[in-house]
C-alpha cells in the first residue's frame, strides 16, 4: 500500500453524470495503480437539494461501472460536530470572526461598490469589531490573509496563483450555525488525509481559499488535479440538452461498462494513439499527469464504437446475463424454452452494437414471426417461395448435418440442384425464421434454433405465401 489517498465526493442532487464517472475512474485508477486508497465520500450538506435517492443513484453508477471503493461512503452531514469544533478553533485562535453585517446591508454595499466600479468585495468592518451587537444574529467569517499570493502546482494545469487581495473572508458558519461547502470540503480531505485531490476545474476558485484554510488550521495541503469539463458537440457544458449525461441511462440503452470506461478514460487522457484499454491495462498505464488542458467534446459515435468492439470479443456466457433484463422487458424468459441464450448470442455478437440492438435482434429465437416481412418477400415470385421452402423443408428433414459449416454447405448443394444464386434460397429463408431479412448467417440460425423449429418455421412461412 501506498500513502496515496484520493476521493471521489458528488453531491447528491441528481444522477452520476459522465462527468463525476470520469473523475471517480481517474481518482479510482490513481489508487490502483499506485496501491494507494480510493474514499467515496458524499458531499450531502445542502440537506434542500440532497436526496436518498441520489445518493442510491450514484452508488448504483459507480457499482456497475466497477469503481470500487476502499473507505465510506462517508457522509458529510454526519459530521457537523467536527466541522464546529474546527469553526471553534479558528475563533479561538483569532483567524476568524464573527459578522453581524445583514444580508440586506451586504447586498447594498456591493450596488454601491459595482455603481463605483470597485470588486464587489466584504469591506472587512466586522474584522476588528469590539462590541458586538446584541441580538442580532452573526456568521462566522474566515480571516482571510490581505497580501501576497496563494499559488498551487496543480498536476494537470501547471501553476495557479491568485492575489490576496481578490479573495474577501469566506463565510464558514452560516448564521443558523452550519458550515459552508469549502470549509467542510477541507476539514474532511484533512480528516480523510488525502493526499491528492482530483476533481472538476469548476473547483478551480474554490482551491486558493481551501489552501488558506487548510494553512490556518495547520494541516498539510494535498496536491490538486483539476480536470478540464466535458463539452457538448457545441462546446457548451455537456449536458441533458446534448443527450443521455446520466451513466445508468448508458446502462439501460444497452452499453457495457468496459465500454463506458474506456471511453470516459481516453476522454481528456491519451497513451500514444492508443483506443482500447481493457481494465488491467488502464491501471497499468494511467497518468494524471498526461491528462489534457484542455476540455473534451463527449462523441456519441466513439462510444457506440467502443460498445461493438467490447459486443463483438465479450464472453457470450457473460453477455447472456447482461442480457437478461433487456429480454425480460421485451418478456421473454429464455430459461422458459427456445435455444440456450449464449450460443444465440454469440450468432449476433458479430453486428449488435449495444445491447439494446442484441435484445431486439435475438428475439426471433424465442419468439417464431407473427408476420413477415412483406416487402422482402415481394422481390421473390410466388412460385420461386413455395419451391425454395418445399426444397428446403425437405431436405432439412432429411439433413445429418449438426455444424453451421455443414449446414451452409447444404444450402450450396440446395442451390447448385436447382440452379439458384445463394441470396434465392437465403433471403428468404432468413425471413421465414425471423420475418426479416436481418439476421445471422444461415448455418448459424438453423443450429442455434435446431432443425426441427426451423422446419416448423419454414412450413409456416409456406402456409402463409400460399395463402
Ligand atoms: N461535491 C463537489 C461536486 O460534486 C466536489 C467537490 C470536490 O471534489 O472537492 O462538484
Amino acid at each position: 500500500m501506498s500513502d496515496l489517498r484520493v476521493r471521489f465526493a458528488p453531491s447528491p442532487t441528481g444522477y452520476l453524470h459522465v462527468g463525476g464517472a470520469r473523475t471517480a475512474l481517474f481518482n479510482w485508477l490513481l489508487a490502483r495503480k499506485q496501491g494507494g486508497t480510493f474514499i467515496l465520500r458524499i458531499e450531502d450538506t445542502d440537506v434542500e437539494r440532497s436526496t436518498k435517492e441520489s445518493v442510491d443513484a450514484i452508488l448504483q453508477g459507480m457499482e456497475w461501472l466497477g469503481l470500487d471503493w476502499d473507505e465510506g461512503p462517508f457522509y458529510q452531514s454526519e459530521n457537523f460536530p467536527l466541522y464546529k469544533q474546527h469553526v471553534q478553533q479558528l475563533l479561538d485562535e483569532g483567524k476568524a470572526y464573527r459578522c453581524y453585517c445583514s444580508p440586506e446591508e451586504l447586498e447594498a454595499r456591493r450596488e454601491q461598490a459595482m455603481r463605483e466600479g470597485r470588486k464587489p468585495k466584504y469591506d472587512g468592518r466586522c474584522r476588528n469589531l469590539k462590541d458586538a451587537p446584541a441580538d442580532k444574529p452573526s456568521v462566522v467569517r474566515f480571516l482571510a490573509p490581505q497580501e501576497g499570493s496563494t499559488s498551487f502546482d496543480d498536476l494537470i494545469k501547471g501553476t495557479i496563483s491568485f492575489p490576496n487581495e481578490e479573495l474577501d473572508d469566506l463565510i464558514i458558519q452560516r448564521s443558523d450555525g452550519t458550515p459552508t461547502y469549502n470549509f467542510c470540503v477541507v476539514i474532511d480531505d484533512a480528516s480523510m488525509r488525502i493526499t491528492t485531490v482530483i476533481r472538476g476545474d469548476d473547483h478551480v476558485n474554490n482551491t486558493p481559499r481551501q489552501i488558506q484554510l487548510y494553512q490556518a488550521l495547520g494541516f498539510p495541503v494535498p496536491q490538486f488535479a483539476h480536470v478540464p469539463m466535458i463539452l457538448g458537440s457545441d462546446k457548451a457544458r455537456l449536458s441533458k440538452r446534448h443527450g443521455a449525461t446520466s451513466v445508468i441511462a448508458y446502462r439501460d440503452m444497452g452499453f457495457l461498462p468496459e465500454a463506458l470506461n474506456n471511453y470516459l478514460v481516453r476522454l481528456g487522457w491519451s497513451h500514444g494513439d492508443d483506443e482500447i484499454f481493457s481494465r488491467d491495462e488502464m491501471v497499468a498505464k494511467f497518468d494524471i499527469g498526461s491528462v489534457g488542458r484542455s476540455a473534451s467534446v463527449f462523441n456519441s459515435d466513439k462510444l457506440l464504437w467502443l460498445n461493438a468492439h467490447y459486443i463483438k470479443s465479450g464472453d457470450p456466457q457473460r453477455l447472456s446475463r447482461l442480457l437478461l433484463p433487456f429480454l425480460a422487458e421485451r418478456g421473454i424468459d429464455p430459461a422458459a424454452g427456445g435455444p440456450d441464450l449464449a450460443a444465440a448470442v454469440t450468432t449476433l455478437q458479430e453486428r449488435a452494437r449495444t445491447m439494446l440492438e442484441m435484445a431486439d435482434a435475438v428475439l426471433f429465437y424465442y419468439r417464431a414471426p407473427e408476420a413477415y416481412d412483406q416487402a422482402a418477400l415481394a422481390k421473390f415470385e410466388k412460385a420461386h417461395l413455395m419451391a425454395v421452402y418445399g426444397v428446403v423443408a425437405e431436405k432439412l428433414a432429411a439433413a445429418t448435418a449438426t455444424t453451421a459449416a455443414e449446414f451452409d454447405a447444404l444450402f450450396k448443394e440446395i442451390c447448385t440442384e436447382n440452379g439458384w444464386k445463394m441470396p434465392q434460397v437465403g433471403q428468404p429463408v432468413r425471413i421465414a425464421l425471423s420475418g426479416g431479412t436481418q439476421a445471422p448467417g444461415i448455418g448459424e440460425m438453423i443450429v442455434t434454433l435446431g432443425t426441427a423449429e426451423v422446419v416448423r418455421r419454414i412450413e409456416r412461412a409456406r402456409q402463409a405465401v400460399s395463402e
